[in-house]
């Protein structure tokens, strides 16, 4: 937090160094103080950026004491403060963020669900777009695909569809979503034989993009015709990446296919960042993977760490955002925290 210009650190107490773990209070962070004013047991602490959101360092236990120790984020590099963004007066014209990994099971559409809430939540206007014939995304914000007519397969194939007629509202303000069902699987298979194949999502989002903030794209668990065309459309990519043994395995594969893309239709497509997710802190094997994953991308791994909590799947049954299911679970603080970086590293380009 800051006061003024100046950093804020909050403990406790202050107690004299010791070194043993034991010492540290559980959670090594003390309790979330949105008082500008400095109250006992605060002192000034000019290098206190690398300090995380208290409640999302809860996320982070039990390294937390390790890390406020060594003054770094759960990826081992020193942890920037991300301000909460400043409301916007004017909307548009959108950002478009592909979330993919040809994985399946690693959050991509946890994340696209929940970073869309967040950046709702700050304000900004927010399109989520259901990309994978599976419809979870749908299925997560409450939608039953099945009983759906018209879905994004039809403004990707019919010429001359309104875009508002696929749209839907979700329960959370400013985040819409257009949905999908099995039907986008045809998709893959009929723009085989169409013109500028690759470029359909794009020519289809193109007259939506003045309305919204953000458009964040839920790629389908491959790397075939319809993530090249979620690639095509998209300014940059956000690849999850479940902390266990085999994240890596076939990482190499998705950052070849998003040169290639690159390199071939959209020379404006960034690598956005890595993101980590299901981190567990308290196996050994959580903090290897990703300081292998940080070791192979370095700076374009987020600083944001999503923890593991069943919280997760249970919103899904709900069919709503984590920050509206549980507003005040650390898993929700993880992907507030993820937009303000998201929302921080857009600001700093
Ligand atoms: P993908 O879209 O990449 O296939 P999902 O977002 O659907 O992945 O996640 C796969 C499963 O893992 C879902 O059941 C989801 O609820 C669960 N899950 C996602 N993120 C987390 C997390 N951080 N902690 C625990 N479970 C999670
Ligand atoms: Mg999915």
């Amino acid at each position: 937090m800051t006061v003024g210009s100046v950093a804020v650190r909050t403990f406790e107490s202050r107690r004299p160094e010791k070194s043993s773990e034991e010492s540290q209070p559980a959670f090594g962070m003390a309790p979330y103080n949105d008082d500008p004013g400095l109250q006992d047991g605060q002192f000034y602490d000019p290098d206190a950026e690398y300090e995380p959101d208290p409640e999302y360092a809860a996320t982070l236990a039990p390294d937390a004491a390790r890390q406020r120790r060594e003054r770094v984020g759960p990826t081992g590099r020193p942890l920037p403060y991300f301000p909460i963004p400043n409301p916007l007066a004017n909307h548009g014209p959108a950002k478009i963020v592909a979330m993919c990994n040809q994985k399946g099971g690693v959050g991509k559409t946890t994340s696209t669900i929940n970073l869309g809430a967040a950046l709702a939540e700050y304000g900004r206007r927010v399109l989520l777009v259901d990309f994978d014939p599976q419809g979870a995304l749908s299925v997560g914000l409450g939608v039953n695909p099945m009983e759906l007519d018209i879905t994004v397969y039809n403004l990707l194939m019919e010429r001359g569809l309104a875009a508002d007629e696929v749209l839907l509202k979700t329960a959370v303000p400013g985040m819409d979503l257009l949905p999908s069902n099995i039907d986008l699987s045809a998709a893959e298979v009929q723009l085989v034989s169409e013109v500028a194949r690759e470029s359909a999502l794009q020519r289809a989002l193109k007259p939506l993009l003045a309305d919204y903030d953000y458009v964040v794209i839920d790629c389908q668990p491959s790397l075939g015709l319809l993530t090249v065309n979620a690639l095509t459309a998209a300014n940059s990519v956000i690849v999850p990446l479940e902390c266990e043994f085999f994240a890596l395995r076939g990482v190499a594969l998705l950052t070849e296919t998003i040169e290639k893309v690159r390199e071939r239709l959209n020379p404006e497509l960034e690598l956005d960042g890595i993101l980590a997710t299901m981190y567990d802190s308290r196996t050994v094997h959580s903090r290897e993977v990703l300081a292998r994953v940080v070791e192979a991308f370095d700076e374009h791994v987020f600083h944001t760490v999503i923890g593991r909590t069943v919280r997760f799947p249970e919103t899904t049954v709900a069919g709503e955002p984590i920050t509206t299911y549980a507003s005040n679970s650390v898993g929700a603080a993880a992907y507030r925290q993820l937009a303000r970086e998201v929302l921080a590293r857009c600001h700093a380009e």
